[in-house]
């Protein structure tokens, strides 16, 4: 339907963002639940916390359906889904949900059909139809929040992958025996350049030196680091050079496969913007001086593109 309404429901490691798209992408409405305090699934210390969070998101749902005329409803969940996306995979970030029917739960509980994606594949879409990745094919977006998703778009379509784990860029092998991830393999991309190893990175610049100062404390966000880059500290400039050594890696990778049009950055790590940009493009430089990098962009989006992105894949667009 082409002006028609459809919800999408973003849920995180720490938080469920639910909202209704209209089908231009813009947001008519946006609620945000905690789920870290009250059901524990960020803590993973409550055994009945995949059936609250369930609960939470059909609530949202039903209460966003009785209030506007909705047509679709999609679900963007981190983590590995099943193929047939009905089932949550191995979920690093959500472990209370692992190997959950969570389509034949929201579909009982909401008597609407749900489409369920991965949230990076979703915010893809949405960079895709709505952002900065318009037109752009193949496109490839990477998402930099505590760990590292990634979207592929080829001739139009999501690359899913014959058991849906297309498009894991954080998962990408990047050091042979390596630190270990939540996936359960050794040196993947997430563990050197996402939003946690952008912490790790500046604790071990900190800790490095003989007469550490106690600028910062051990319990670092990642958005306290990007203030204080993008006011021209030294620490956390050679932080972000650190992640975008990495990064540039990654996006070599990527860019060698499918030859994107465009890459587009997302995610809370994404806000430092420029700067970022600027290390990736530095170490490029280095790792591989001859070799022309697609145009890599921020998303336009920021933290709602998994949600209008899900929403229109509901719609069937
Ligand atoms: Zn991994």
């Amino acid at each position: 339907m082409k002006n028609s309404l459809s919800i999408g429901i973003d849920l995180g490691g720490s938080k469920i963002l639910g909202g209704v798209v209209d089908s231009t992408g813009t947001i008519i409405e946006i609620q945000r639940i905690s789920t870290s305090d009250e059901s524990g699934i960020a803590q993973n210390t409550i055994d009945q916390s995949g059936i609250e969070v369930i609960h939470d998101i059909a609530r949202l749902i039903n209460e966003f359906s009785a209030r506007y005329p909705i047509s679709s409803a999609g679900v963007a969940i981190a983590g590995f889904l099943s193929p047939d996306r009905k089932f949550i995979g191995i979920n690093p970030n959500i472990k209370k949900l692992e190997n959950f029917p969570i389509h034949q739960h929201l579909v009982a509980a909401t008597d609407l059909e749900i489409f369920i994606e991965n949230d990076a594949n979703a915010a893809a879409w949405g960079e895709y139809r709505f952002g900065a990745g318009i037109g752009a094919d193949p496109m490839a977006m990477i998402t930099l929040g505590t760990g590292i998703g990634g979207g592929i778009i080829i001739d139009g379509k999501l690359l899913i992958g014959a058991s849906g784990k297309g498009n894991e860029i954080g998962h990408l092998p990047v050091v042979d025996q390596g630190e270990e991830c939540g996936c359960g393999a050794r040196g993947c991309l997430e563990r050197y350049g996402s939003g946690n190893a952008l912490i790790r990175s500046l604790q071990r610049i900190v800790h490095g030196r003989e007469s550490s100062d106690n600028r910062w404390d051990d319990q670092i966000e990642g958005s306290e680091i990007t203030a204080a880059a993008l006011s021209g500290d030294k620490d956390a400039l050679l932080a972000f050079d650190e992640i975008g050594r990495w990064l540039a890696v990654g996006i070599q990778a990527v860019s060698t496969m499918i030859d994107p049009e465009k890459i587009i950055i997302g995610g809370g790590v994404s806000e430092a913007g420029d700067l970022l940009l600027q290390a990736i493009l530095r170490a490029h430089g280095k790792i591989n001086p001859s070799n022309q990098l697609p145009e890599i962009l921020i998303g336009k989006l920021g933290n709602n593109a998994g949600l209008i992105g899900v929403s229109e894949l509901a719609r069937g667009n």
